[in-house]
């Protein structure tokens, strides 16, 4: 439930209204907005009675979410969330970034010379996994915290934040002090322990729809993150499973405005994923940023033919640097700017 306060609600309204919501035995979320104060109310599994609240000075009304998923949604939240993983990093504003880099972290030669190229190319942040959640158990399995620590060596020199899935949950706190947003994927999507191990941390979490789920479920597992009162979520739409083989998976592209119209929060688009195919990477992209993505997450590797994980989706530099150039000639006609790379951090002064 969301109690929707006047636009000239005074400060002890808001304070009575929370006062009284804990009363009735609920946690109060106050949120102030552009035109007025909302309070939520959680810690309720049924409907709540909302007379007594209707019935306080400053109340303008009372709102039962209909949605099994309140606090990320439209209904809880009428603006747009804005998440910053890094100063000038945004996602559901003005601007759009892009991630990118390896699937995953082999080496530090590698992730240096990926970074370097993402940054060059205009890649806003730098994606590389450091644990892998592979099909197979004899597939490459990530370099665990010794990627992590790679990671952060090169957001030290390139200025890029870092982007990186946690797989377990007992792994948070680690993967969370080394990256600047934590990558949920789609395989753990509904991976409870996880969501809510994510939801305790703070820092921004990337939430991949589950290959198999719907729009409604990836909603509630976002529920589950923002429950433990992490609201810093973005959605990453990155294909689902359908009878379709050229492809490997659908870029179910509709999701995009869907989600964004029954959430506040915003939602990016991964074409590598998605299609699979290098091929199709730029005209995805496209695609995610005409129809209103708030950003996109391609994997780039400086050699693709010896990538230790999904090679034949990697874009090599030039293609980025393309992709880069086509989604800032893009952006304008959708209101939007790509966020620009960032600045080289200074070398060190000398003594
Ligand atoms: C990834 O981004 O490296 C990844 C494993 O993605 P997904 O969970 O979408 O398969
Ligand atoms: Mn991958």
């Amino acid at each position: 439930m969301l109690v929707v306060m006047s636009t000239d609600a005074t400060r002890d309204q808001v304070a009575r209204v929370v006062q009284v919501i804990e009363e009735m035995g609920y946690q109060a979320r106050p949120m102030p907005g552009a035109q007025r104060t909302s309070v939520g109310v959680v810690g309720n599994d049924g409907r709540v009675d909302g007379s007594r609240l209707e019935a306080l000075g400053g109340v303008a009304e009372v709102i039962h979410v209909s949605k099994p998923y309140k606090q990320v949604s439209r209904e809880w939240r009428p603006e747009n969330t804005l998440v910053t993983i890094a100063p000038g990093v945004v996602f559901g504003g003005g601007e759009i970034p892009i991630i990118a880099g390896p699937c995953s972290v082999e080496s530090e030669q590698q992730i240096v010379l990926a970074a370097q190229q993402v940054r060059d190319a205009g890649g806003a942040a730098l994606r590389g996994g450091a644990y892998k959640p592979r099909s197979s158990p004899y597939a490459f399995q990530g370099l665990g915290e010794a990627g992590l620590k790679i990671l952060a060596e090169v957001r030290e020199a390139t200025g890029l934040p870092v982007v990186t899935e946690v797989v377990d949950p007992g792994d948070v706190d680690l993967v969370a002090s080394y990256a600047d947003m934590l990558q949920v994927g789609t395989r753990n999507m509904q991976n409870f322990p996880l969501l809510q191990a994510v939801g305790g941390v703070g820092k921004p979490v990337m939430l991949k729809r589950g290959m198999n789920a719907t729009i409604e479920e990836w909603l509630m597992a976002a529920e589950y993150i923002a429950q433990r009162g992490n609201l810093d979520i973005v959605l990453c739409e990155r294909g689902i499973r359908t009878f379709e083989k050229a492809t490997r998976n659908t870029l179910d592209i509709s999701a995009v405005p869907i989600a964004q119209r029954l959430s506040h929060l915003p939602v990016i688009v991964d074409p590598s994923h998605s299609g699979g195919r290098r091929d199709l990477v730029l005209p995805l992209s496209r695609a995610a940023i005409a129809v209103g993505a708030d950003g996109i997450i391609v994997d780039v590797h400086p050699y693709p033919e010896s990538a230790l994980c999904d090679g034949p989706q990697a874009l090599v530099e030039s293609d980025l640097r393309e992709l880069a150039a086509v989604a800032a000639h893009l952006s304008p006609l959708v209101g939007r700017t790509l966020t620009p790379a960032p600045a080289v951090p200074r070398e060190p002064a000398v003594a």
